[in-house]
């Protein structure tokens, strides 16, 4: 690391952070310090010494409305003065209700019963146990096992790990001890890429030969995100759609990252004019305020599993439908329903492809790919993060590398002045990065 960029950076970390606080997918102590942060507000993040960091992270896809927002500030407080929390069990409330109600007029088609978990990785572990139950409840107990791509994340808990990619997933160290899962080949990338003959009969062997062995097939629609941040053919999901209609098998979408309108449309898997049989909300749900996510299904799911011998779903988190988090996401629906968020993301589309395609001239950069709200830079090799994140303090933007990877999902409110700011200083960022 450069001296001068040391000593900039020195003013923004904290000691016992860095002793004493694990962060995510990281050592104690850190190969290099978190910054830290005072206040957030609008697309703006403050680090304790003053500096101005714009926003491309949407902190992990969820701050969808930027950062203390009124109206969410708001219900928050509205929600707080009656009460915070509720156990679920037994008990139930009008934010739960009036939640539930909108999800599911937004939801696709034929999406019925839900179930509120507390984390994106929960609603996944619902989603698998809701599958098995149900194909239990149809006397199926040898279809046991979760099929998916490889490229794929689903969430840090035990069985969401087992589904993600086995080998380039941040999980491969665990690997002798998960679950087996069946994988077949990631989807061909590009969005416009039609299907090759070749990848539509390896779909068509696998389901063939692991019929009697799937109770589900998961997918991230459309963009498979912390696997990679790919992007692959809506026609692919319509070919998956037909298989599991064909064998019998549940459709799981996880559209954690993709839903509220990030990639262009409400939610990804509408990109294929498709309706999973089981599909998972998470991270922008709340607008980013706090940790909630919700899994939900068909009708013919729950009435399946509730005539079954085990009719109950075998799932209650402590703080399930916690009415504070139902009150802001609420609220974050409003927002996105009002303010046509899939609109909006589509036209930073054009914006992020006129101000981020040129980079992919440069000889460091291997692919340059973007959908909706989401802007990916691929590299040939893996940044280097201690040096990368000093230059994005010094020019006062906030991403997140992984790997070979420079990605922003900026908050869906960004203006277009914004927006081009965010992209001028990241582009400055690479050039002083390649110097
Ligand atoms: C982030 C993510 C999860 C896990 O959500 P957490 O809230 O971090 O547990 C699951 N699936 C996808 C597609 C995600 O992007």
């Amino acid at each position: 690391m450069h001296n001068n960029n040391f000593n900039l950076f020195n003013q923004h970390f904290d000691d016992f952070d860095q002793r004493h606080l694990w962060h995510p997918y990281a050592s104690l102590p850190p190969s290099y310090p978190n910054v830290v942060i005072d206040k957030a507000d609008g697309v703006y993040l403050y680090t304790k010494s003053g500096e101005q960091l714009i926003d491309g992270m949407s902190s992990w896809w969820a701050a969808t409305h930027g950062y203390n927002h009124p109206k969410l500030n708001a219900a928050l407080t509205a929600q707080l003065s009656n009460m915070a929390h509720i156990m679920f069990g037994g008990l139930t409330h009008q934010p739960a209700i009036d939640l539930g109600k909108k999800l599911l007029s937004i939801t696709p088609h034929g999406l019925d019963a839900i179930f509120y978990a507390d984390s994106g990785s929960i609603a996944v572990e619902v989603a698998l146990k809701m599958a098995l139950q149900y194909q239990l409840s149809q006397n199926k107990p040898e279809r046991n096992q979760i099929a998916t791509t490889r490229s794929g994340y689903y969430g840090d808990t035990w069985h969401a790990m087992s589904i993600c990619d086995p080998i380039n997933g941040m999980h491969s160290i665990y690997g002798k001890q998960l679950p087996i899962q069946l994988f077949t080949d990631k989807p061909e990338a590009g969005y416009d890429t039609a299907l090759t003959p070749c990848i539509k009969e390896s779909l068509c062997t696998f389901f063939e030969q692991n019929q009697h062995k799937m109770a589900a097939f998961i997918i991230e629609p459309v963009v498979q995100g912390a696997g990679g941040m790919r992007v692959y053919s809506p026609e692919y999901l319509q070919i998956l759609r037909k298989l599991c209609d064909e064998y019998q098998v549940l459709l799981i979408a996880d559209e954690i990252a993709t839903g509220f309108g990030r990639t262009g449309k409400m939610f990804a898997c509408q990109h294929a004019n498709i309706s999973p049989d089981i599909m998972t909300v998470g991270k922008a749900l709340t607008g980013g305020y706090m940790t909630f996510a919700a899994t939900l299904c068909q009708r013919f799911v729950a009435d399946s599993i509730a005539n079954s011998e085990y009719s109950a779903l075998m799932h209650g988190p402590t703080f399930m439908g916690n009415p504070l988090a139902c009150s802001v996401s609420l609220a974050s629906l409003e927002l996105i329903i009002e303010g046509d968020y899939a609109k909006r993301a589509r036209h930073i589309e054009q914006l992020l492809r006129q101000y981020l395609k040129p980079l992919a001239t440069n000889h460091e950069v291997a692919d340059v790919r973007i959908l909706g709200a989401i802007g990916v830079i691929e590299l040939y090799d893996t940044v280097d993060m201690p040096r990368f994140q000093a230059l994005l303090i010094k020019h006062k933007v906030w991403i997140r590398p992984f790997g070979k990877l420079v990605y922003i999902m900026p908050p869906i409110i960004m203006t277009d002045e914004e927006l081009a700011l965010l992209c001028e200083r990241l582009t400055q960022v690479l050039a002083e990065y390649w110097s």
